[in-house]
């Protein structure tokens, strides 16, 4: 059966890797830095891009290149990549586009990573970034964008701020300037939504998160659409678009076509010259968690809707954020683009401030306090201590990160358990 005739969660199980005849029925780990050839012919062929094939793990390795096909088949694209870490990914999906002199409009609310990547390190390196909010109106969006802009970038939903994109709305714009939308798509995984489907170009990942699921292995993922048309913004993307002198000239944009410019030009410069490869041990890893991501995901969900539920009627509680709740600002657009279910983490706001939140968080037993999330076990995080204390407080507002806001990374622990460990440790705020 080929991939376009399987539901999401039979190639959650089976997408990427078919064995022939005889061959392992789990994915190999080719645990190799190199690869073996008969003539120098063959080889010199691999480093002019003229046959594929792989000759060093620093740029490719099999075993990460089955996981990242199903990670492919589930987003809807049509090449993808794994890297290092998210960070690496979304490094990566933006400079494969942008350089120095070169600007993007992003979401505000986006990872504390990501928006220090984008607002500090990227700027070093030449790279404006505008950030726009969330909900801002598409005359606001539109007026984001200048002569030097070559992308938009998003998340579905954001961590921490839980926010949701409306995509169809960045796609919109993106593509009236020329340019292609990337998205973010960590939190809701593609069980849940598939950007894609609503007009996103390259999706990236944190792997870390729910598709490995259990705070086992770092990593990233890279997906395109392959339905960008750089040669009809040729100008914007020379990159793709004119001879690479690094491999004998070749054009990325007319030799891999569509579907595999993107990809191919980010392994064959961006890994070959940065490395940020995700080590095939690690990718197997990876693929343990996507074998039961469709089933991991509905009930992070379940807890996460339950538990949103039960502090929304607390009275210690300030505010909760969960796009699954009825009266959630998001609960619109989640309807939209997450029918199926968000994701496990609700944030929310502990009457009291930030000492509140604190003392609050030292009484759980069960979520333990933790930089992570979309883990198999419950975690929770005071963000303006911790991933966000780099910004000042009208920073944090402008990306809705609040002093008292905690993050908690539903698990898959009972849910009637974990309420109660809530409940408990409120019973401590005064
Ligand atoms: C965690 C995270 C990242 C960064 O991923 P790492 O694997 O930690 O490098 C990027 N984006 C989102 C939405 C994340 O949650």
């Amino acid at each position: 059966m080929n991939s376009k005739e399987t539901r999401i969660d039979t190639k959650c199980v089976q997408g990427g890797y078919r064995p022939q005849n005889g061959e392992p029925r789990q994915i190999p780990i080719v645990q190799s830095t190199t690869f073996k050839y008969d003539t120098s012919e063959d080889m010199g062929k691999l480093f002019d891009l003229e046959a594929s094939g792989y000759f060093y793990t620093r740029l490719q390795n099999p075993t990460n290149d089955f996981v990242a096909a199903k990670i492919c088949e589930l987003e809807g694209g049509s090449a993808a990549m794994l890297t290092s870490s998210g960070q690496a990914a979304n490094f990566y999906a933006v400079f494969n586009i942008a350089t120095n002199g070169d600007h993007v409009v992003a979401s505000a609310s986006i990872y504390g990573g990501t928006y220090n990547l984008f607002a500090v390190t990227m700027k070093k390196m030449g790279i404006e970034f505008t950030f726009v909010s969330p909900d801002c109106t598409e005359e606001e969006l539109n007026a984001a964008f200048r002569p030097n802009t070559k992308a938009v970038f998003g998340e579905t939903i954001a961590n921490p701020a839980l926010t949701v994109l409306d995509i169809e709305k960045f796609a919109k714009a993106a593509h009236a300037h020329g340019v292609p939308l990337i998205v973010d798509n960590t939190f809701a995984t593609p069980v849940n939504c598939r950007p894609f489907e609503w007009g996103a170009d390259i999706v990236t990942h944190s792997t870390t998160k729910y598709m490995d699921g259990h705070g086992a292995g770092v990593g990233g993922a890279i997906v395109d659409h392959g339905c960008f048309d750089w040669m009809a913004h040729a100008d914007k993307f020379p990159g793709l678009t004119t001879p690479d002198d690094s491999y004998h000239g070749i054009t990325y944009a007319e030799k891999f076509g569509l579907g595999g410019a993107f990809i191919t030009k980010c392994t064959a410069q961006l890994m070959r010259d940065f490395g940020s490869i995700q080590s095939p041990q690690n990718a197997f890893i990876l693929n343990l968690g996507l074998e039961s991501l469709h089933v991991r995901i509905k009930r992070h969900c379940e807890n996460g809707l339950a538990v949103a539920e039960f502090l929304s009627k607390n009275d210690k509680v300030e505010y909760v954020n969960y796009c699954g709740l009825p009266g959630d600002k998001y609960h619109a657009l989640a309807q939209k683009y997450l029918p199926n279910g968000s994701c496990g983490v609700v944030s929310f706001g502990i009457k009291g401030g930030r000492k509140a939140a604190e003392e609050f968080m030292k009484h759980l037993k069960i979520a333990a306090i933790e930089t992570h999330v979309a883990d198999a076990r419950s975690c929770c995080l005071h963000p303006a201590s911790a991933t966000h204390r780099q910004m000042s407080d009208e920073e944090l507002l402008a990306c809705g990160v609040y002093p008292n806001l905690v993050r908690l990374s539903c698990g898959l622990e009972d849910k009637e358990d974990l309420i109660a460990d809530l409940e408990q440790a409120l019973s401590f705020v005064k």
